[in-house]
């Protein structure tokens, strides 16, 4: 697809010395659906084991339902899509959607206070995706199984009563269960042709960016992991080209970063043994070691070893809260949001281009047309209800990312943070 870079504002990347990776969903894209249905299935085995009925295992991961973004309402188990304000779009009970009133009884004049965060989940990014799905299946399923009543705020069996906030506690049980116990990241090692997405253009261009910088990399997962991707990544394609340890192409390389933590107090720097994966005990007081690598630490801890400051780097990730929001506010990292989805919309604006200006063409002449009958103002009023149902895609994202900035309790406008399609990195040659 089109490959493209916005940027909120202007930034000489000639001024940049630094560049720094996430590595989960942005130098490792992780293919979908193949690697959700995965987590989903994973998922689904962790509810059974806890004591779920053995027929939501009949469900199976449908990648055209959830989009990132939405908001659990863990009071009625309703999925909500909002705006940059809180006001409702769109709500779904399971699969089934909400009626204009219905939206109006749940919640009152079709807002939510999005800062109730006890009640209200935004499953902000791509490893959400999965999780938002089954919140729709646990529903669809519960609230059509006889066994099961259906009540305003979950379900009563017998007499047992499963509220939407404990269903809610489950997923969110499960989700850590599968990320911590391993299970998902074995299955992906397993099949990383599968599940991960490799791109030659990826060595290409770090080798570039260390010729004129320095490169690091800070990644929230393990070292064995983080080593078995990035070998993947960076392994050779074609027989011919020599390899190149993956590690060389950094300058400095830190794992179990615990971000957002990471960009605040941090945790103690370790440094990691490569050959057994096995951490050194106590905190790191050396200088940097060249391709040495470091468990835990901080962003400020990355400034030290590099001796660069914060305003040196462009920091590049998914997270918008993880990654983003807290380099860019806490330590003044510039920064670089990958958005997977934007491409795909912008494929959307370009090939309906056409229809939309045909659209405004029409608005324009019935405007003149009203004028010229009477004058008065029915024009105007044509065109703004014509526009309110057009909405361009790309206007659509940058609401969604504002309210992900904004139900991330976070005061940094949108304007301040650069989103960059995940195709910019790898761009048609
Ligand atoms: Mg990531």
């Amino acid at each position: 697809g089109p490959a493209g870079i916005f940027v909120n504002r202007s930034l000489a990347l000639g001024k940049i010395r630094c560049f720094g990776f996430d590595m989960d969903y942005t130098l490792a894209a992780y293919k979908s659906p193949a690697y959700e249905a995965l987590a989903f299935e994973l998922l689904l085995e962790r509810l059974v084991c806890i004591g779920y009925p053995h027929e939501i295992l009949r469900y199976t991961y449908d990648p055209a339902f959830p989009t990132r973004g939405l908001v659990f309402d863990a009071l009625y188990g309703n999925l909500l899509k909002v705006d940059a304000h809180g006001n409702v779009l769109l709500g779904a009970h399971g699969f089934t959607f909400l009626s204009e009133a219905e939206i109006w009884s749940f919640y009152p004049s079709k807002f939510i206070q999005r800062d109730d965060l006890q009640r209200f989940h935004v499953l902000n990014t791509l490893f959400n995706l999965p999780e938002t799905y089954l919140y729709a299946c646990l529903v669809d399923f519960f609230s059509g199984c006889s066994r099961y009543t259906n009540c305003d705020t979950g379900y009563q069996h017998g007499n047992l009563f499963m509220s939407f906030r404990s269903l809610f506690q489950d997923v969110t049980e499960a989700m850590n269960n599968i990320h911590q116990s391993g299970c998902l990241k074995e299955k992906t090692l397993e099949n990383l042709e599968k599940y991960v997405e490799k791109d030659a253009r990826i060595p290409v261009l770090l080798g570039k960016m260390k010729e004129v910088g320095k490169v690091f990399l800070a990644t929230n997962s393990s070292y064995d992991y983080t080593d078995a991707i990035m070998t993947y990544l960076f392994g050779v394609s074609e027989a011919a080209a020599p390899a190149r340890p993956w590690r060389s192409f950094f300058d400095l390389i830190v794992v179990d970063t615990q971000k957002p933590r990471f960009f605040a107090e941090g945790t103690v720097l370790r440094q990691v043994n490569t050959d057994s994966g096995k951490l050194r005990v106590g905190t790191y007081t050396g200088p940097h070691q060249h391709c040495a690598v470091y468990s835990g630490g901080s962003s400020d801890v990355v400034c030290e070893l590099l001796g660069v400051r914060g305003k040196d780097i462009l920091y590049i990730g998914d997270h918008i809260f993880g990654d983003i929001l807290k380099s860019k506010k806490r330590q003044g990292w510039r920064t670089c949001l990958v958005v997977p989805e934007l491409s795909w919309e912008l494929d959307i604006w370009a090939r309906e281009k056409e229809r939309l200006e045909r659209l405004k063409r029409l608005d324009t002449c019935l405007a003149d047309l009203y004028q010229h009958m009477d004058g008065s103002s029915r024009g105007l009023q044509v065109i703004s209800s014509t526009k309110t149902e057009i909405q361009m895609p790309h206007e659509s994202v940058v609401e969604q990312e504002r309210a992900s900035l904004a139900t991330t309790a976070c005061p940094l406008p949108c304007s301040q943070t650069s989103l960059l399609i995940k195709s910019c990195l790898s761009s048609p040659t």
